[in-house]
């Protein structure tokens, strides 16, 4: 199994000199096995330069899975060039309950208004499919499970398994506890985070929201954003192998991402910790 960062920016895309080596964009993931159609998560601005690698490659489907509809994990889906490929196949999920649902939520951005197409303007044959936090579905050899995060709106993130190989996506969200309290405390976990570490064990590799430091977050409480200190002791509780550090707030540089790294190099108890970079794969085999 294989991922790679294609947007790894939060809010609001940021290109410039100042951000160059860890990328502007937004959210963005893939991740494949080998010979298989990939499946995607999110389509921020990092989706389009995705798209155009994926129709240099021989699968002609995709799954594409949005965690929420949140202009910076959706901005790029118009931009994303399989839907404009007549043989190609997209298969587009987000949480909710009627596959209906996840095309009007799509549709409120094609509409000829906030861009110039319409929904029945893509040439691209796309099935829309509503998913539900802890109904797994199975794309392929993947086992994708979602899980619910804590944002204003709602938001799910995304446990993938396949190739013997576990993955896992959660932004945007808060922490699960309140300051003081459950992990956020540096206690012992509740019952929201005791699922979500169930869901996540031993997984080997995590990317999760960490737009804030701890002390923005205290600030920002109800922004639904995570911090670092949270995020590593969240990973620590499943025994994750790595933690990608993710949704980069727009005003860190590349000088303060590398401080960001710096301060993590030596991981968090046995989890190793990596700041998320555009276009960085991360090999899951070695
Ligand atoms: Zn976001
Ligand atoms: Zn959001």
């Amino acid at each position: 199994m294989r991922v790679r960062f294609w947007g790894v920016r939060g809010s609001i895309p940021v290109p410039g000199p100042d951000t160059a080596r860890y990328g502007g964009n937004t959210s963005c993931l893939e991740v494949q096995l080998p010979g298989e159609a990939p499946c995607v998560f999110d389509a921020g601005t990092g989706a389009r330069a995705l798209g155009i690698e994926l129709l240099r490659r021989p699968e002609r489907s995709v799954n594409l899975f949005f965690t929420h509809f949140h202009l910076d994990h959706l901005f790029g889906f118009p931009f994303f060039s399989p839907l404009f490929a007549p043989s190609y196949r997209l298969n587009v999920a987000a949480p909710g309950f009627a596959a209906e649902a996840t095309r009007e939520r799509v549709g409120r951005y094609l509409n000829g208004v906030l861009h110039p197409l319409r929904m029945s303007d893509l040439p691209a044959p796309v099935d829309y499919e509503a998913v539900r936090p802890g109904v797994a579905v199975i794309k392929g050899n993947y086992s994708i499970t979602p899980v619910q995060l804590n944002h204003p709106g709602g938001a799910c993130g995304y446990v993938i398994e396949g190739g013997g190989k576990k993955v896992a996506y959660l932004t945007d969200t808060s922490p699960l506890s309140r300051p003081g309290e459950g992990l956020a405390g540096g206690g012992a976990p509740n019952s929201r985070e005791v699922a979500l570490a169930k869901a996540l064990r031993g997984a080997d590799l995590v990317a999760v929201d960490t737009m804030f430091t701890e002390d923005e977050y205290f600030e920002k409480m109800t922004w639904g954003h995570g911090y670092p200190e949270y995020a590593a002791a969240l990973c620590r509780e499943a025994e994750v192998k790595r933690l990608a550090l993710f949704h980069h707030s727009p005003d860190a540089t590349d000088a303060d991402l590398d401080r960001l790294g710096e301060r993590w190099a030596e991981g968090y108890h046995g989890v190793r910790v990596v700041v998320a970079r555009e276009g960085a794969d991360v090999d899951l085999e070695g």
